[in-house]
C-alpha cells in the first residue's frame, strides 16, 4: 500500500513505526534508475502518515456511495463470520471425540497397571467417572440440536442488513472520522482506519527538499470521488468560509482595531491556505 515515488518499491517499518524504501534500505541496483541505487531518504512515522491521511478524508465522505459500498462490505463480512462460524452440533460432536480418547487413554493405563500387578488407582477411576457423566450430558444436548433452520439464517442476515444499513454506517463513520481527526482519539482511528484502507491502494512518498516531511499522493477510490467532486474547491471554499467567520468575529471582538493588524491576520490565511494546499493536491487520481 505504501510506495516509493523514486523507485517503485515498497516502503516498510525499519526502525520504531517509521517507514522507509526498502529498496533503497537494501542498496538495491534498480533498473528504471540505470542501476543505481534509489535516493528517497524520506521516511515518515505511522502517526504521521495516518494523521495526514485521514486529515484529507472527511470531504471524500460527503460522497454518498461510499457508505452503501462501506455497508455492503460490512453486511458481507458479518455474513461470512456467521457462516463460518462453528455450530453448536460440529462443537458438540469435536468435544465428544476428545472425550473418546481422554477415555480410552485412560482405560489403557487400568489395564496395565493390572496387567503388571500393581494395585487400583482410585483417581484414574474418578476420572474416567466423570469423563462418562460429561460425555452423557453432551450426548443429550446432541440429540436435542437440530440443525440450523436455513429460515433463522436468513433472518439474521436481515438483521444484519439492518443494523449495517447505510444511513447507519454514515452516522458511525462521520463519528469516527470525527473523534480521530489529528490523532485525538486512538481508538476511534484503529476502528478507521480499516475502512479508509480499503478506500486507498497505494500512498505514494516522495522526496523534498530538506527536512521537510515527505510528499504525499493517495491513489485509490478516495482520490476518484475526491477527484469527481472538485474537492479542491469545496476545501479551499470551505477554508475562505471560515477563514471570514473567524475575521468577523475578530473585528467584532475589537482584537483587530487597526489596519496593521487586519492585513496581518489576511497574510496569516493566505499562509495557511497555502499551506493547506499541497495537502489537497496530494490526492490524485490513479
Ligand atoms: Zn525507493
Amino acid at each position: 500500500m505504501l510506495q516509493c515515488a523514486e523507485c517503485g518499491g515498497p516502503y516498510a517499518i525499519s526502525g520504531k513505526d517509521r517507514y522507509s524504501c526498502t529498496n533503497r534500505k537494501k542498496r538495491l541496483p534498480i533498473d528504471e534508475l540505470g542501476g543505481a541505487c534509489c535516493g528517497n531518504s524520506k521516511t515518515i512515522t505511522r502517526h504521521e502518515l495516518e494523521e495526514r491521511v485521514l486529515n484529507c478524508l472527511p470531504v471524500a465522505f460527503y460522497s454518498l456511495d461510499i457508505f452503501d459500498r462501506i455497508s455492503e462490505k460490512m453486511v458481507a463480512h458479518e455474513t461470512n463470520k456467521l457462516k463460518s462460524a462453528p455450530s453448536r452440533r460440529d462443537e458438540l460432536g469435536e468435544e465428544l471425540a476428545t472425550i473418546k480418547s481422554k477415555q480410552a487413554s485412560l482405560m489403557q493405563q487400568i489395564q496395565d497397571r493390572h496387567a503388571e500387578g500393581r494395585p487400583r488407582l482410585a483417581i484414574l477411576d474418578d476420572q474416567l467417572d466423570e469423563l462418562e457423566v460429561t460425555r452423557e450430558k453432551l450426548v443429550k444436548e446432541l440429540a436435542g440440536t437440530a440443525e440450523e433452520p436455513v429460515e433463522d439464517f436468513q433472518a439474521k442476515i436481515a438483521k444484519l442488513k439492518a443494523q449495517f444499513n447505510p444511513a447507519n454506517t454514515e452516522l458511525a463513520i462521520r463519528e469516527l472520522i470525527f473523534l480521530a481527526r489529528n490523532n485525538a482519539d486512538e481508538q476511534a482511528k484503529r476502528r478507521l482506519m480499516p475502512i479508509v484502507r480499503d478506500l486507498i491502494q497505494t500512498v505514494v512518498i516522495g522526496k523534498t527538499p530538506g527536512h521537510q516531511p515527505a510528499a504525499l499522493q493517495v491513489h485509490g477510490d478516495i482520490a476518484n470521488i475526491m477527484a469527481s467532486m472538485d474537492v479542491m474547491d469545496i476545501l479551499q471554499q470551505q477554508f475562505v468560509a471560515a477563514a471570514q467567520n473567524d475575521f468577523m468575529a475578530r473585528i467584532a471582538s475589537g482584537e483587530i482595531d487597526t489596519e496593521q493588524k487586519r492585513k496581518k491576520l489576511l497574510e496569516a490565511y493566505a499562509e495557511e491556505l497555502l499551506r493547506k494546499s499541497p495537502e489537497w493536491e496530494n490526492l490524485q487520481v490513479s
